[in-house]
């Protein structure tokens, strides 16, 4: 319950949204011993999906904030990364990720269940003072007062702050307020997500690696999470069939259609799972300005992208980190503070995204494309390839 009249509610900066994002600007804020509140939709604070990788750029926040010991007790490190043919079978690269690619990096490559690590975050959230955090709390509208922010809430109610901070992801209101650009980009690509307990993956396929296959217009994704228990599943291709949403059963008769062709390890594997989630992908061309006085943005509700490179979450992190230690150097003033974090952040988020979709197309190349990509990747050596990555994970 929210109350107009808390002393903290006209000091705070008020998060909109409780996913990975909002929770660990509430964090990194805290971490500044600047206050703040989180206001999320849903009555719970819950994540729903399925895995999450999570690259070095991001264990670095994770060291940041002080939530590495809990991050590394939940996450998988796997031990290499194989870039499989999905049509042959044939092995086009295979990536070492353990001592070496920490040691390039300064950190690890983990994999998680996207609940983990919001539950990790939340936890660390709750043992802060400074932090508030509100469910049932959608915000609706809001007004930048020129001293603080008013954010009315679906209820009714109202809650100040100092600043707003959009956390609210792909379909952000803060956002269609000050950008007002529409919905996000449909990609024409949709997404087939399965956790499978490892028991059910043939013997010839368990192992702590990243697999992923490329065909195509599709890909594949398999990898080890929960400490080896249970295997994430993707499976990635073009459609315009498909109901909007996290956690909807889509057309599963679709999904084992564009697999029919493919090698017949992967085929069977696919076509036995019954229980699959389907998501819609979208994504928005790159924006400079997603800041309007005291309110801003960040995260998917700022630059949301394809998951090609693997990197939303962990931009949102970035993020966090970034808005807060420019908070801490602006005191007295959010709106130059939110213009030197956009600043900040632009340039990598945009070419993350830009790049994500670049990726999308080469892991989904056919005929001659295809040739060229596994022709490139084949002369290419691990240090090659990771040196290609650096501007993501340093
Ligand atoms: C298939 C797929 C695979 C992916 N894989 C990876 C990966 O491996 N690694 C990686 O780093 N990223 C990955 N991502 C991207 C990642 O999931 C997102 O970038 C990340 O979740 C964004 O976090 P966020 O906090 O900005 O937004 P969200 O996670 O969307 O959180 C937004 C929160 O705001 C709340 N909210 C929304 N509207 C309101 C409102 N009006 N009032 C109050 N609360 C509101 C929501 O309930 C939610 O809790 C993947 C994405 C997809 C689709």
């Amino acid at each position: 319950m929210i109350s107009e009249k808390s002393p903290s509610i006209s000091q705070s900066i008020l998060i909109n949204g409780g996913g990975i994002g909002g929770l660990t600007t509430a964090l990194a804020l805290a971490q500044k011993g600047i206050a703040s509140q989180v206001l999320e939709q849903a009555s719970e604070f819950q994540e729903v999906g399925a895995g999450l990788q999570v690259g070095p750029n991001a264990f670095r926040v994770f060291d940041q904030l002080g939530v590495t010991e809990a991050i590394n007790a939940l996450a998988t490190f796997p031990e290499s990364f194989t870039l499989m043919d999905a049509l042959e079978a044939r092995q086009i690269v295979q990536l070492p990720l353990g001592d070496g690619f920490r040691a390039r990096f300064g950190f690890p490559y983990g994999l998680m269940h996207r609940a983990d690590l919001h539950q990790v975050l939340l936890n660390a959230c709750r043992r802060q003072t400074l932090i508030k955090l509100h469910t049932n709390s959608k915000c609706v509208s809001f007004m930048d007062t020129g001293n603080g922010v008013d954010v009315t809430l679906a209820d009714g109610n109202l809650v100040s702050g100092s600043a707003l901070v959009g956390a609210d992801g792909l379909w952000s209101v803060v956002r269609q307020s000050i950008v007002g650009d529409g919905p996000p980009r449909l990609a024409g690509h949709i997404c087939y997500r399965a956790i499978v307990p490892i028991t059910q993956l043939p013997e010839d396929m368990r192992s702590n690696a990243m697999n992923l296959w490329v065909g195509p217009k599709m890909h594949m994704v398999l990898w080890p999470m929960r400490q080896g228990a249970y295997s994430n599943v993707t499976v990635v291709f073009h459609s315009d069939r498909f109901e909007e949403g996290w956690d909807t059963y889509g057309d599963p008769e679709e999904l084992r259609e564009r697999v029919a062709n493919l090698d017949p390890k992967v085929r069977d594997f696919v076509m036995a799972i019954q229980d699959w989630r389907m998501y819609v992908l979208r994504d928005r061309d790159p924006i400079r300005d997603w800041s309007k006085g005291r309110v801003t943005l960040l995260g998917d509700a700022a630059h949301p992208m394809l998951q090609y490179l693997a990197q939303g979450a962990c931009m949102a992190m970035e993020d966090a980190v970034s808005l807060a230690d420019q908070v801490a150097s602006h005191a007295s003033d959010p709106a130059a503070a939110f213009k030197a974090y956009q600043q900040q952040r632009y340039l990598r988020t945009a070419r993350v995204q830009l790049t994500a979709r670049l990726y999308g197309h080469v892991y989904h190349a056919a005929g001659a494309s295809a040739d060229l990509r596994n022709e490139f990747l084949r002369t290419k050596t691990p240090a090659q390839i990771f040196e290609s990555m650096a501007w993501i994970y340093e």
